[in-house]
C-alpha cells in the first residue's frame, strides 16, 4: 500500500496528512483521492446533488474587501439593488423549478436593514415555505436574532481564510478572531451555518488550506464551502493569477473526507475556472449545486469575479442544462429541503 492509500484508508488525518493529499501532484496518486471523496460522499450525504436558488438581490457593499469586483472601492461598476417585490417574485421562480431552497446574498448593505430582512423571510415562508439561507456578510448580532425567529433557517459567512495575516490583508476592517465570533454566534442561534475559504489567494501556502480544512472540522458546519480565486479586473488583485483547478478539487475531495455530513457546494467559481468544473467538483465529493435566479438585467453586476459562467442566461433556459450535467454525474437531483444532516444523526 502506497503512502496516499494507507493516509486514505484512515478515519481522521493529522495536518501533516492533510498536507500530504493537498500536495498531490502526479495524476496517478489523485486519482485515489479523488475517489475517495466521490465514495465518502455517497456514503455520508448519499449519491444525489441539493439545488440551492441564489437571488443577488444588492451589489452595494460597504466593504472593501481587496479581491472583491463589487468592494465600495470599484467606482467603476454599476450598483443596483433589487425591491421586496422584485426579490419575491424571483423567489417565485425558484418555487417554481421545484428548487426548496432560497439563498438571499447581497455585499454588506445597510439600505436593507433588520426589517426589510424580517418581512422578506416571513413573506418568503407564507407563500413558498422555502427554505431560507441568508448570506449578507457580517451584520449586527440582534439582527441575526431578529432574522432566526422570523424563520431564516441558514446563514453562510466563509471565514475565507484561517491566516489571520492574510484576512487582515484582503479586509479593510474586522478580525478573523472577529469573523469566527460571529459564525458561533449564529450557531448558538440554531442557524445551520455555513463557512469556507477561498483558495489561491497571494501569499497563501498549502499549509493555511490545511488550517482552513481543520478550522472548519472545529465547528460542525453544515455547509462548507471551497471555491478558486478568480481575478476580478477592477481590484488591486486584478493581476494575481486565478486558483489552480487541480488544488481546488484535491481541496473538495479532503474536506468531504474530513467533514464528511456537510453540504459542500461544485460552486459557480469552480465552473468558472473550468467549462466542466462543477461536474468535476460533484466527482470529488460535492453535493449541492446553487444557480443563480438574480434577474438577467441585474446579473452581470454581481461581478464578485471576472467572466463568472451562466450570467448571459436568465435561470428558466439554465435550468435544463445545469440539470442534465448533474445527471451525468452518476448523482440524482434530490428535491427535498436538504437541510443539515447533522440534524439527523
Ligand atoms: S467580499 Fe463581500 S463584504 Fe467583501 S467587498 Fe465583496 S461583497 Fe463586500
Amino acid at each position: 500500500m502506497n503512502t496516499t492509500e494507507s493516509i486514505l484508508g484512515k478515519g481522521s488525518f493529522s495536518k501533516g496528512e492533510i498536507i500530504s493529499l493537498l500536495s498531490l501532484q502526479n495524476r496517478d496518486e489523485q486519482i485515489p483521492l479523488f475517489r475517495a471523496g466521490k465514495l465518502a460522499r455517497n456514503k455520508y450525504v448519499g449519491a444525489k446533488v441539493h439545488l440551492r436558488g441564489i437571488i443577488e438581490f444588492s451589489n452595494y457593499c460597504t466593504q472593501d474587501c481587496i479581491y472583491c469586483g463589487i468592494r465600495k472601492s470599484n467606482l467603476s461598476l454599476e450598483r443596483y439593488r433589487m425591491s421586496f417585490e422584485e426579490i419575491l417574485s424571483t423567489a417565485k421562480l425558484i418555487y417554481n423549478s421545484e428548487i426548496k431552497t432560497v439563498v438571499l446574498q447581497s455585499g454588506e448593505d445597510p439600505y436593507y436593514d433588520c426589517d426589510f430582512i424580517s418581512k422578506l423571510i416571513v413573506k418568503i415562508k407564507e407563500e413558498f415555505n422555502l427554505a431560507i439561507t441568508l448570506s449578507l456578510g457580517e451584520r449586527e448580532y440582534y439582527e441575526y436574532e431578529k432574522w432566526k425567529s422570523a424563520g431564516a433557517d441558514r446563514y453562510l459567512l466563509k471565514h475565507e481564510t484561517a491566516n489571520p495575516e492574510i484576512y487582515s490583508q484582503i479586509h479593510n476592517s474586522g478580525s478573523l478572531t472577529e469573523r469566527l465570533e460571529h459564525l458561533s454566534y449564529l450557531d448558538s442561534l440554531g442557524f445551520q451555518i455555513g463557512s469556507g475559504n477561498i483558495i489561491g489567494l497571494p501569499g497563501q501556502t498549502i499549509e493555511d488550506i490545511a488550517d482552513d480544512l481543520i478550522l472548519c472540522s472545529k465547528y460542525q458546519l453544515d455547509m462548507a464551502s471551497f471555491s478558486p480565486f478568480i481575478p476580478s479586473s477592477d481590484t488591486p488583485f486584478s493581476d494575481v493569477p486565478k486558483a489552480s483547478l487541480d488544488l481546488t478539487l484535491k481541496t473538495l475531495a479532503v474536506a468531504r473526507l474530513i467533514l464528511k455530513y456537510a453540504h459542500i457546494p461544485a460552486t459557480t467559481a469552480l465552473a468558472t475556472l473550468d467549462e466542466l468544473g462543477r461536474e468535476k467538483g460533484i466527482n470529488v465529493g460535492a453535493n449541492v449545486v446553487m444557480p443563480s435566479f438574480t434577474p438577467v438585467g441585474v446579473k452581470t453586476k454581481y461581478s464578485i469575479y471576472d467572466n463568472k459562467r451562466c450570467i448571459t442566461e436568465d435561470a428558466s433556459s439554465c435550468m435544463p442544462c445545469l440539470r442534465a450535467r448533474i445527471e451525468s454525474c452518476d448523482v440524482e437531483i434530490d428535491n427535498g429541503y436538504g437541510h443539515s444532516l447533522y440534524l439527523n444523526q
